[in-house]
C-alpha cells in the first residue's frame, strides 16, 4: 500500500511573533491551529516581569490544541534607540532642515532628536549617514557640535519615540552581554524554552558568548543566529557553523544594506545554511501589508512563495501577528501558500554537504536516496532523543513524509523549526525490537500511517546508546 495517510503534511514551517495582536489564550490558539509552528517572543518588546504569563498561556494553548510548539525568545541585542515620545505621537522632519543630535533620552523636538547610545553620537562624523525608523528616514552628517552632531534631513517624515538608529557601515561595537539580555538567558534556562536568538550577531563567539551563559544557567535551548549586520555576513561560514539555526533578519539588514544587497545576502545565507545542515528561517514583512489588509499583495505571496522554492525550513511573521489587525488570517495564508508551493516544487537534497562522512550522514543520505527511488517507502520514521537524527534526514529534503518518533516533549517541540520532520512523541521501551515495533504500532495511532504501509526507520535503533547516533536503517511493513 502506498500513498500518504493523512492530509499532506506542509514541510516549510511557520514561525509567529507574538504581541499585544495575538497574546491572549485565545487568539493564541486559532494561531496554532491554523499552523504556527514555533511562537516568537522578542525581548525588546516583551517585558521580563510579564513574559512568564506569556510562556505558560503559550504552553496552554499548545496542550489544548494538542500541538507541538517550540518557544523562540530572541534577546533585544545592542540596538540604539532615538529618545521617546508619548504614544501616538511624532515629530515631523522634513527635508534640506537641520537638526541637532544629542545623546541621551530627552523627548523627542522637530529639531533636536536624542540618541540613547553615547558612543554611537560620538563615532558620528561628517559626510555618515544616519537612519532612523527602518530607514524611513535618512539624515546626513554635516559637522559635529561639542559632544553631539548636526545633520541635515535628505529624507524626511514622521519619527515616533524610540525608534532605531542606524549608521550604515559604522563598526560594530565588541558584542558584550547587558544585564537585560543575562537576565533574558537566565529566563529561557529557568523556563525550558526551546530556542535563544541571538541578535546583531558580528562573530561566531558571540554564539558562544549566548550558549556558554545559558549552559551555565542549565537551559537546553538550541541558539538561533540573526543575520542582521554585514559582519555576520562576511563570517557567515563560521557563524553558521557555530549557530544551531539561523536567522535572515531583513528589517535590520534591510537598512545595514541597499535594498538591493538584501535578496542577495538571502540567497547566500540560505545556500550556506542548507550546506552546514543548519535550520534557516526568513524573517520580516513577508505578509506585511496584512497589518493592515485581510490579503497579502501579489509580491507578499512571492516572497513566501520564493522561500519555500528556496527549501527553507521556516517562513516567519513579525508585526503581522505581533500587532496587525488580522492575525490568524496572515497565518492561514502563509499555510496556503506553502502547501501550494510544496505540491507543485517538491524540494531537493540542495547544494552538496558540507560535512564529513560519519555514519550518521552516510546514514541519512542513504534513507533519503532509498525513499526517492523506491516507490514501496512511503514514510521515513527517525528514532531520536536528541533530534540530531532527525536534522541529519531532514538536511536531505527527502520525498516522503519524516516523523521523528522521540521521548522529548523538549526534542518534539525543538523540530517545530526544522524542515518536513513531524514530531511525535512516546517512551522508549529498553529493547530495540520492542521500540521499533511500539514505534510502528504509534505511527498508525497518530494517523501519520496505515497497516501495510512501508517505514523507513532511521535513527539510534540500538538501545543503550548515548544520544546523538544514527547507526541503524532499517525497513519495516508496519
Ligand atoms: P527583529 O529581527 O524583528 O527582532 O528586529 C528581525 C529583523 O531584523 O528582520
Ligand atoms: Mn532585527
Amino acid at each position: 500500500m502506498t500513498g500518504s495517510a493523512a492530509r499532506r503534511t506542509r514541510t516549510t514551517k511557520i514561525v509567529a511573533t507574538v504581541g499585544p495582536a495575538s497574546w491572549d489564550r485565545q487568539t493564541l490558539e486559532r494561531l496554532l491551529l491554523a499552523g504556527v509552528n514555533i511562537v516568537r517572543i522578542n525581548a525588546a518588546h516583551n517585558p521580563i516581569d510579564e513574559r512568564l504569563e506569556l510562556v505558560r498561556t503559550i504552553r496552554a494553548a499548545a496542550q489544548a490544541t494538542g500541538q507541538h510548539v517550540g518557544i523562540l525568545q530572541d534577546l533585544a541585542g545592542p540596538k540604539p534607540r532615538t529618545g521617546p515620545l508619548p504614544d501616538g505621537e511624532s515629530v515631523t522632519l522634513r527635508q534640506g532642515e537641520l537638526i541637532q543630535l544629542t545623546t541621551g533620552d530627552d523627548p523627542l523636538a522637530p529639531d533636536r532628536i536624542s540618541i540613547d547610545d553615547p558612543d554611537l553620537v560620538a563615532a558620528l562624523r561628517p559626510g555618515q549617514r544616519v537612519l532612523m525608523a527602518d530607514g524611513l528616514i535618512e539624515l546626513i552628517v554635516v559637522a559635529r557640535e561639542g559632544t553631539g552632531a548636526t545633520a541635515r534631513v535628505v529624507r524626511g517624515g514622521r519619527l515616533r519615540g524610540k525608534q532605531g538608529v542606524t549608521v550604515p557601515g559604522a563598526p560594530a561595537p565588541p558584542r558584550t552581554l547587558t544585564p537585560a539580555e543575562a537576565a533574558d538567558i537566565a529566563f529561557a534556562a529557568e523556563h525550558g524554552l526551546e530556542y535563544l536568538g541571538v541578535s546583531f550577531v558580528t562573530a561566531p563567539g558571540d554564539i558562544t558568548m549566548v550558549r556558554d551563559e545559558l549552559r551555565r544557567r542549565g537551559g537546553r535551548a538550541a541558539i538561533v543566529a540573526k543575520i542582521e549586520r554585514p559582519e555576520a555576513l562576511r563570517a557567515i561560514h563560521d557563524v553558521t557553523q557555530v549557530a544551531d539555526a539561523v536567522m535572515v533578519a531583513r528589517g535590520d539588514l534591510g537598512v545595514q544594506l541597499a535594498p538591493e544587497e538584501v535578496p542577495i545576502a538571502q540567497k547566500r545565507i540560505i545556500a550556506v545554511a542548507r550546506t552546514h545542515g543548519k535550520p534557516v528561517i526568513i524573517a520580516t514583512q513577508m505578509l506585511e501589508s496584512m497589518t493592515t489588509q485581510p490579503i497579502p499583495t501579489r509580491a507578499e505571496t512571492s516572497d513566501v512563495a520564493n522561500a519555500v522554492i528556496d527549501g527553507v525550513d521556516a517562513v516567519m511573521l513579525s508585526a503581522e501577528t505581533a500587532t496587525g489587525r488580522y492575525p490568524v488570517e496572515a497565518v492561514a495564508m502563509m499555510d496556503r501558500i506553502a502547501r501550494a508551493v510544496e505540491a507543485e516544487f517538491p524540494c531537493g537534497p540542495g547544494p552538496g554537504a558540507l560535512r564529513p562522512d560519519t555514519i550518521a550522514s552516510t546514514i541519512a543520505r542513504t534513507a533519503s536516496d532509498i525513499a526517492r527511488r523506491s516507490p514501496l517507502v512511503d514514510l521515513i520514521a527517525v528514532v531520536t532523543r536528541s533530534g540530531f537524527s532527525a536534522l541529519e534526514v531532514a538536511r536531505e529534503r527527502p520525498s516522503v513524509p519524516v516523523v521523528a518518533v522521540t521521548n522529548s516533549q523538549f526534542v518534539a517541540n525543538q523540530l517545530g523549526l526544522v524542515w518536513g520532520v513531524t514530531p511525535l512523541v512516546m517512551a522508549f521501551p529498553d529493547d530495540t525490537e520492542a521500540l521499533i515495533s511500539q514505534a510502528g504500532a504509534a505511527l498508525i495511532a497518530a494517523g501519520h500511517a496505515r497497516p501495510g504501509m512501508h517505514a523507513l526507520f532511521v535513527g539510534s535503533l540500538i538501545v543503550y546508546h548515548e544520544p546523538g547516533h544514527t547507526d541503524v536503517l532499517h525497513l519495516r511493513r508496519l
